[in-house]
């Protein structure tokens, strides 16, 4: 029957598992349903997680108010960068450590073998929702032991579906399809294979798609950063993971499709968006991100509207921060003429 397990899903999830060197792997219907098979199916009533403070708003609600509330499950939020206050957070109960590859707005890097080590000190699970950098981070063969996807993004690219992914051991994923206390089977959460399809025709070309999103993203940083403006992205040397992203990421696929743009209050980056989607054709204003077009976000009024004012500003995500996927339609040359238009326009360059 196909909630249980379906040939094309199958296949699919196989094909996510071999990019994430794990053992195997199973496609969701999206990606929280990935996030919330896991770590419902990791914890049980009384127990406790340790989480990374910059994470996905859903995830963030998902752990904050939901689990909570519903499994008595509870989480410490902390600086994943700060790994004496990820080791202080555990306690006898604590059952995993949750965090992303690149975090979501603000692109710190996770030091993925370090918090393994952390987090299988204390008996616990390192979990990392690999969504902003697939193919270019592979957290298992760095030590973590489950990896979640939201395939809505970067693996399927043409932001027509929504998607997700769980990639472990062979006994984990059997695990969430048991028939008596799977929680991907009985929760029912588990990928159409009319999707799995799609996607599976997609993946093909996510080599080509992160090399190119990352070049473009790497060259507008660059030339951004030139003109004295704040960008945050890790493959420049002044991120301050720059380092840490070099040595723990594939060479082939860059450092990533996203930027930032801090441009100070609100109301001046809902200005720089709309002049870019509107009169300049730079890209959409869209909450997703990882398609073909340049899609604009920002992200304290959107994607991170789930987290309160104190904890935006102590997740470092702040009022006028523009996230910044880059697309790869057009050329660079034209783009980059479009985006400096925009900057000439708002007076922010000379
Ligand atoms: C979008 C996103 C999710 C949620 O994925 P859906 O497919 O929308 O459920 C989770 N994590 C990250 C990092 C995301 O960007």
């Amino acid at each position: 029957y196909g909630r249980h397990f379906n040939p094309t899903v199958y296949v699919l999830g196989r094909q996510i598992a071999a990019y994430e060197g794990a053992q195997a792997g199973y496609c969701t219907a999206s990606g929280l349903g990935a996030i919330s098979a896991t770590l419902l199916q990791l914890c049980d009533t009384g127990d406790h997680v340790v989480a990374g403070r910059t994470i996905y708003g859903g995830t963030y609600a998902f752990l904050h108010d939901y689990l909570p509330a519903k499994a008595g499950v509870s989480t410490t939020f902390v600086d994943i960068s700060d790994l004496d206050a990820v080791e202080r957070a555990f306690t006898p109960r604590t059952r995993l450590l949750y965090c992303e590859t690149i975090s979501n707005p603000t692109l710190r890097v996770a030091d993925v073998p370090r918090l393994a080590e952390i987090a299988h000190r204390h008996g616990a699970a390192l979990v990392v929702d690999n969504t902003f950098a697939p193919l270019i981070m592979a957290p298992i063969p760095l030590g973590a032991d489950v990896v979640v996807h939201s395939l809505t993004k970067f693996m399927n690219g043409a932001s027509d579906h929504i998607a997700g992914a769980v990639c472990g051991s062979t006994e984990f994923i059997l695990r969430l399809m048991d028939l008596h206390t799977g929680s991907l089977m009985l929760l029912g959460q588990t990928m159409d294979p009319q999707v799995a399809f799609d996607i599976s025709l997609r993946l093909p070309h996510l080599g080509l798609r992160m090399a190119e999103h990352s070049r473009r993203a790497l060259e507008f940083a660059r030339r951004l950063a030139d003109l004295g403006l704040p960008v945050g992205y890790p493959g420049l040397e002044s991120h301050p993971d720059h380092a840490l992203l070099q040595q723990l990421r594939h060479p082939d696929f860059g450092c990533g499709g996203i930027f930032t743009l801090d441009l100070g209050r609100r109301e001046r980056a809902f200005e720089f968006m709309a002049k870019l989607q509107n009169e300049h054709r730079f890209g959409m204003m869209a909450v997703s991100l990882g398609y073909s077009e340049t899609l604009m976000s920002c992200s304290a009024a959107s994607t991170s509207s789930e987290l309160p004012d104190e904890e935006l500003e102590r997740a470092g995500i702040r009022p006028g921060l523009v996230r910044i996927s880059i697309g790869y339609t057009g050329s660079l040359e034209q783009r980059w003429t479009q985006l400096h238009g925009v900057l000439k326009d708002m007076s922010l360059v000379a």
